[in-house]
């Protein structure tokens, strides 16, 4: 496990709010963090069909277009009784032309389900896959994902996205009725960031 040395890494996101997250996380290790949109980058096509493989995609072309050490994430959601779709298309099911509709991709979700005759529970996981790469091509991959089931029908205010389907193992509420720091301490992101944080800045 090669670990991050120097003082400035690279966010491969033009996502703002991301980068604050990521920004506000690594404050305490004394890392400066530059976003993609700072560095002029462009966003690269995410032509992989895994949430790794398009995150490697996203670091690597930072890293090599900045000569910096560069972190990215892909995520989405898997629904087991849909062979893991929507998977690395999780953002693409709510693409519409006036921007990102979620309750028509949880509804197009819900639809595939019932369509699809499984039973319940409807077991799902969140993932995120952080990759740091570096300028010589070298890259570590951190996989993070918290299991649970799809609900139905939607429940809860908080979060983005999918929150409002997806209910955690262990709990009784989705993840939009849950507190979100309750989230952040279990969610997919936090299981993959720990594991960075504790194997390239421990
Ligand atoms: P990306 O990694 O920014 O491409 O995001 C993938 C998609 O996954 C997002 O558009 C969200 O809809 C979904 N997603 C990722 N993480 C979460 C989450 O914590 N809650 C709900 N939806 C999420």
């Amino acid at each position: 496990m090669r670990k991050l040395t120097g003082d400035t890494l690279l966010v491969a996101t033009h996502n703002a709010g991301k980068l604050a997250e990521i920004a506000d996380l690594l404050a305490p290790y004394g890392i400066k963090v530059i976003g993609a949109a700072e560095r002029d980058l462009p966003e690269p096509k995410e032509t992989e069909t895994t949430f790794v493989g398009n995150a490697r995609i996203k670091a690597h072309a930072a890293a090599k277009a900045t000569g910096l050490p560069a972190l990215s994430d892909d995520s989405g959601i898997e629904i087991d009784a849909l062979d893991g779709a929507p998977g690395v298309y999780t953002a693409d099911w709510a693409e519409t032309a006036q921007g990102r509709d979620f309750v028509m991709a949880m509804t197009k979700a819900h639809d595939r389900l019932l369509a699809s005759g499984a039973p319940k529970p409807w077991t799902a996981r969140f993932c995120c896959t952080l990759v740091l790469a570096w300028p010589d091509g070298h890259d570590e991959v951190f996989p993070g994902a918290v299991d649970g089931q799809v609900m139905w029908p939607m429940r809860g205010a908080q979060g983005h996205g999918y929150d409002p389907i997806f209910q955690p193992n262990g709990y009784d509420i989705s993840f939009a009725e849950m507190d979100p720091a309750e989230k952040n301490r279990i969610s997919h992101r936090a299981d993959a960031f720990s594991q960075f944080v504790t194997r390239c800045l421990g």
